[in-house]
């Protein structure tokens, strides 16, 4: 009787599985949805002054994104969504070994897809490489959710190796890897926006997840900022390594790279040529003729 009566107010197991099936479709839906009222909502509120034309930049990067999510579809998914499959199939990867229902191991396959992912980002700025490849995005002038996009096709093209380590090593499921997916995508687009949450929220918000405060510190043109906030989805990791910070006033927060002020360094061309010309010290500013 008791329990009858505790089933009526507790969510089953099928009951669960049941709604995974009906939101599945949806998902794509729901991360639009939340692009178009990140990308009204920072325009209503924006967080930093813009200093560049629009809607040259903004087109710019979004031909840039264009190129980079056509590597992802070419080369990234056929990749990595078989090695998903097998880790579920036959129980391969370290996550899989998780005793207990299959939503638990999946919740540590998103733990760690957000880890490893952290661990990237640092490696992209650490490794002169990858750097040169990752520059490109944080050369952007002006940060707003079009800079989620601004990534360099390259910089896409090197990461796969990685995404498909991430998924076999760590047996990610292909349900967990597209919940993971959903989510990068929709943080990506919300810690880069230039959102003004309202007084307070965003250090509140920062205590789980990378907010627009704590990224646009990480885009700054301040070598020191630019070496925190790692996070991509929870800001844990940043806590974890010490590497949170927050608080550096919006306002005072110049963004981009001292070595490219000159807005026609930035264009179409040249930003796709970047990675393949001898670099220059990103940290110093450039002497204008
Ligand atoms: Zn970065």
């Amino acid at each position: 009787m008791l329990i009858e009566k505790l089933g009526q107010y507790f969510v089953s197991v099928e009951d669960l599985r049941r709604f995974g099936r009906i939101a599945r479709p949806l998902l794509p839906v729901l991360v639009l949805g939340a692009a178009a009222a990140i990308l009204l909502a920072e325009r209503r509120a924006p967080l930093r002054r813009r200093t560049q034309r629009e809607p040259a930049r903004i087109v710019r990067n979004l031909v840039l994104g264009a190129l980079s999510m056509a590597v992802v579809a070419a080369v990234e998914s056929p990749a990595v969504r078989p090695l998903a499959q097998r880790a579920a199939a036959r129980r391969r990867g370290l996550v899989q070994r998780l005793p207990g229902p299959a939503a638990l191991r999946d919740a540590a396959a998103f733990l760690w897809m957000d880890y490893t992912i952290y661990l990237w980002h640092v490696l992209t700025h650490k490794v002169s490489a990858l750097w040169r490849l990752h520059l490109m995005h944080h050369v952007d002038l002006d940060m707003d959710a079009t800079t989620a996009l601004r990534f360099h096709a390259a910089d896409m093209l090197v990461s796969v190796p990685w995404r498909a380590a991430q998924v076999a090593v760590g047996g990610v499921s292909p349900r967990a890897l597209r919940v993971w997916q959903a989510f990068f995508f929709a943080s990506v687009l919300f810690h880069h926006s230039n959102l003004r949450l309202p007084p307070g929220w965003d250090r509140r918000l920062a205590r789980v997840l990378t907010t627009p405060g704590m990224h646009g510190i990480h885009h700054s043109t301040v070598r020191d900022e630019t070496d925190s906030n790692w996070s991509s989805g929870l800001s844990l990791w940043d806590r974890l390594h010490c590497t949170f910070r927050h608080g550096v006033d919006a306002g005072r927060v110049q963004v981009g790279v001292p070595a490219f002020r000159d807005p026609g360094e930035i264009r179409l061309r040249p930003s796709l040529l970047m990675p393949f010309l001898p670099q220059r010290d990103a940290w110093r500013p450039q002497r204008r003729p």
